[in-house]
């Protein structure tokens, strides 16, 4: 493939079901566009890269990906500013981050180019159904898996790199409560933590239906060595406020380097809101809540940005945070979202036009 003239076919639906869609009562992640970018990795390189109609793939049963969990995954989203434009956030972080995660599981990598125009060149064909309505956007999932064939537990001879889309609703999850989890791990040491891979996903269903079952939302993941360490938050990243500095723990190979957690970072900092990346113990937070100075703990992600949450379980007794008129988590979760949609100056040029 020389990627230098990359020129991606596209075979147009001749059904759209765009008329069909509520776009003023989206779901989050059910509803999916007309189209959607396919290519597969055979002999060494990606080839038929193609824009194709969104529909089933055919697999055989002996795909490695259904037997030992050969795959990974993005998310991100395009936003349509007031004028109708087009905007990605950071998307270069996302195609960098698929191979770093791709890597560790012996997946071939996408180049560059290959990712940007098949990503580009999927938008435009579904330009249609990136929502204009205040709030919602487009959620993007690329993901590759092994489609290669072999009951043998060894990496796969062929892969298949989909980007899939789906208009999104604005996500309105409410406060969370959250349990700080001792018994299950998200991620060990030398372990894929810090990949997006499927498997990751998977072993955090039951420890998260546990602590549903009691009447949380969501679990706080603690290190797996000695659980006294908190390190995200469900499948986000995690900070706290403790008077007005704002902590969250450093990246790791147990933790995901999530896209808006740096991104809030950054802002904090040219904001001059004092900021600390370092690891934050249990007790720390058990200590500010008894006195007073534990003001906030939210989640980032791309999906809701941030996720205010309400209160922690621990050991049987619940913490509730404060109630803050003037909470960080809605400054930053304001910053953000005025860059995607094109509302605000991009200080740091994070905005990427759609074209
Ligand atoms: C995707 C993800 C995040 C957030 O990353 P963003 O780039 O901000 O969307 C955080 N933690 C985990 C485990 C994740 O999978």
């Amino acid at each position: 493939m020389d990627l230098s003239t990359l020129q991606i076919p596209v075979e147009k639906t001749n059904e759209s079901r765009i008329s069909g869609v509520d776009f003023e009562n989206l779901p989050f992640g059910k509803v999916y566009t007309d189209h959607m970018f396919i290519t597969t990795h055979r002999d060494g390189r990606w080839q038929d890269a193609r824009i194709v109609p969104y529909g089933p793939v055919s697999l055989e049963p002996a795909a490695k990906v259904f037997h030992y969990g050969q795959t990974v995954f993005e998310g991100m989203k395009a936003y349509k500013d007031t004028q109708g434009k087009a905007w990605l956030f950071r998307p270069e972080d996302n195609q960098k981050r698929l191979n770093i995660s791709a890597s560790r599981l012996v997946i071939p990598e996408v180049p560059k180019e290959l990712f940007m125009e098949g990503l580009n060149t999927l938008l435009k064909t579904d330009l249609e159904w990136i929502p204009k309505q205040a709030g919602s956007s487009l959620y993007i999932r690329p993901f590759i898996f092994a489609s290669g064939l072999g009951f043998h537990a060894s990496p796969a001879d062929e892969y298949t790199f989909i980007i899939a889309c789906s208009p999104s609703g604005s996500y309105f999850s409410g406060k969370v409560s959250v349990r700080i989890e001792e018994t299950y791990a998200r991620a060990a040491n030398g372990g894929v933590g810090f990949a997006k891979a499927g498997g990751n996903y998977a072993g955090q269903f039951y420890p998260t239906q546990l602590a549903v079952s009691e009447g949380f939302q969501q679990v706080v993941w603690t290190d797996d060595n000695t659980h006294e360490y908190i390190e995200e938050a469900g499948a986000m990243n995690i900070f706290v406020r403790i008077g007005d500095t704002l902590l969250t723990s450093p990246t790791s190979d147990r933790i995901l380097d999530g896209i808006t957690r740096k991104s809030i970072l950054q802002l904090a900092q040219s904001e001059g809101i004092p900021t600390e990346v370092r690891k934050i113990k249990v007790t720390e937070l058990l200590g500010a809540a008894s006195d007073g100075t534990l003001r906030e703990m939210f989640g980032s992600g791309t999906a809701a940005v941030v996720s205010p949450i309400s209160s922690f379980g621990y050991r049987g007794k619940k913490y509730d945070l404060p109630e803050l008129s003037d909470s960080y988590a809605s400054h930053f979760k304001k910053r953000i979202t005025d860059i995607q949609y094109n509302r605000s100056e991009d200080p740091f040029g994070w905005r990427y036009p759609v074209n």
